[in-house]
């Protein structure tokens, strides 16, 4: 799996090494492979939603959300969904960026699990899971696919809950 990972230096600005996961996602065995690693730690906890972070976040969580016969929902860049949204804003190296979910799509839900493809400083799954509480839903962890282990990301995960990495750099 790790060898379908490309590590592209200085994209998309100098000094970030960006790690695409495209060509794990060509590969059907890789693919698969990365989504019983991603689904295997949460396969009996009984996960009834997941939330995937776009864009990336997307592709990994709706096919984890079928792996685990859970419902999926986006979190989405401002703009994106119609009214009525919840939103968090968060900080970034400059500026600040926001995120958006359906007022009501997590109603009654008690175990999102929350999924993104890259955990980076973190400030985004931090981001993300704010917005799930503030929908009122319980969040049971977080699943991602690469966590860059050097940006510490881990240390702002403000939950209580897992957070389960199949790569770590
Ligand atoms: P962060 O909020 O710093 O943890 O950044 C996480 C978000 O940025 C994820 O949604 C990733 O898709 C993206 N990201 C950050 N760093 C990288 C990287 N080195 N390679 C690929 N994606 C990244």
């Amino acid at each position: 799996m790790r060898d379908r990972v490309r590590d592209v230096p200085d994209f998309p600005s100098p000094g970030v090494l960006f790690r695409d996961l495209t060509p794990l996602l060509a590969d059907p065995r890789a693919f698969d492979a990365c989504i019983e690693a991603l689904a295997a730690p949460w396969s009996a906890a009984g996960i009834d939603v997941v939330c995937g972070i776009e864009a990336r976040g997307f592709i990994f969580g709706a096919a984890l959300a079928r792996r685990l016969e859970a419902g999926f929902v986006p979190l989405r860049k401002p703009g994106k969904l119609p009214p009525p949204v919840v939103e968090v804003e968060y900080a970034l190296e400059y500026g600040a960026d926001r995120l958006q979910a359906a007022a009501g799509a997590l109603q009654g839900h008690r175990r999102v699990l929350l999924v993104d493809d890259v955990l980076a400083t973190g400030g985004t799954l931090a981001a993300a899971c704010r917005l799930v509480e503030r929908l009122g839903a319980g969040i049971a962890g977080a699943a991602v696919v690469i966590e860059i282990e050097s940006l510490a990301g881990r240390t702002r995960w403000p939950c209580d809950t897992p957070l389960h990495a199949v790569l770590r750099y």
